[in-house]
């Protein structure tokens, strides 16, 4: 019998509708997917049954047990591909060398950092993942709503973001202590010029320093965005860029338009 490891996020989805709510929402074509996190398999097994290609990813020694029993004969045909290991682990720069779609019920305790991955990773196409509602909410936010953030903008910035439908605590065994959503992002482009067509940052370099300045953009979410800014920033040059921008100065982090957050980053 498997029980349910804590440390490892692990809250198995139950509830058959909303299974297959999930992969009713997959993205057409002929992608691989890539499942983080397979638990006791309910998801792969759909996933396969519609004749998908996946990579799964598990890190529990005992589910990948179970697994390989269970799907023996998908990882034989090489339909399957289990790989029992953190998935975080050497995940620098892309997870695998394929363009993939990822579709998972994802460990909370990791979630943001597995979508921040995802995004940076060029061979990521789309995501379809199950989150907590607060953290979905905050990644397919649009510029002027309360909760839009450093993550809305790292998102949207790369994304046509959604959060699809919201998926209530007794659908999973054991219950999470959160209401969760399903959020959906489509990449319309890379962040990094050189890795694809069309790209918003000429290197590495310039997209992390672009996370850093985000970061003290909406250091105190509730002060205006001058102050926050001028912490670490030339002050003459914000004010000079709002006034150009006819912005007031009042301006808090969550309403500067996400086409405004660049230019801003790109003039300071
Ligand atoms: N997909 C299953 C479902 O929907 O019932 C399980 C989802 S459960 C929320 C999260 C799963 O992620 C667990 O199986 C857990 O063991 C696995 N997991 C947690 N941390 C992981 C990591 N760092 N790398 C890979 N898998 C991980």
């Amino acid at each position: 019998m498997i029980i349910p490891k804590k440390r490892f996020g692990q809250n198995f989805l139950k509830d058959e509708s909303i299974l297959n709510k999930i992969i009713e929402s997959m993205p057409k074509g002929d992608n691989i997917v890539v499942e983080i996190g397979p638990g006791l398999g309910d998801l792969t097994k759909k996933l396969l049954e519609r004749k998908k290609r996946v990579v799964a990813f598990e890190v529990d020694n005992d589910l990948c047990k179970y697994l390989k029993e269970k799907f023996s004969k998908e990882i034989e045909s090489g339909n399957l591909i289990l790989k029992c290991h953190d998935v975080l682990e050497g995940w620098e720069d892309t997870l695998i060398d394929k363009k993939y779609d990822l579709i998972a019920n994802l460990p909370y305790y990791i979630a943001t950092k597995i979508v921040l991955n995802s995004l940076k990773d060029p061979n990521c196409a789309t995501l379809t993942v199950m989150v907590q509602k607060e953290v979905a909410s905050k990644f397919c936010a649009k510029e002027g709503d309360k909760n839009f953030s450093s993550l809305s903008i790292l998102a949207n910035s790369v994304c046509k973001t959604k959060v699809l439908f919201d998926v209530d605590r007794s659908s999973f065994d054991p219950p999470p202590k959160v209401t969760s959503s399903v959020l959906q992002m489509i990449k319309k482009r890379d962040f990094i010029k050189d890795r694809g067509k069309e790209g918003i940052f000429d290197s590495l370099d310039e997209f992390e320093k672009f996370e850093r300045f985000l970061k003290e953009a909406f250091k105190a979410p509730r002060k205006t965005l001058i102050k926050n800014l001028s912490q670490s920033y030339d002050k003459n040059r914000i004010e000079s860029f709002f006034q150009k921008n006819d912005l007031p100065p009042t301006l808090r982090p969550h309403e500067l338009p996400l086409s405004l957050y660049h230019l801003l980053f790109k003039n300071i």
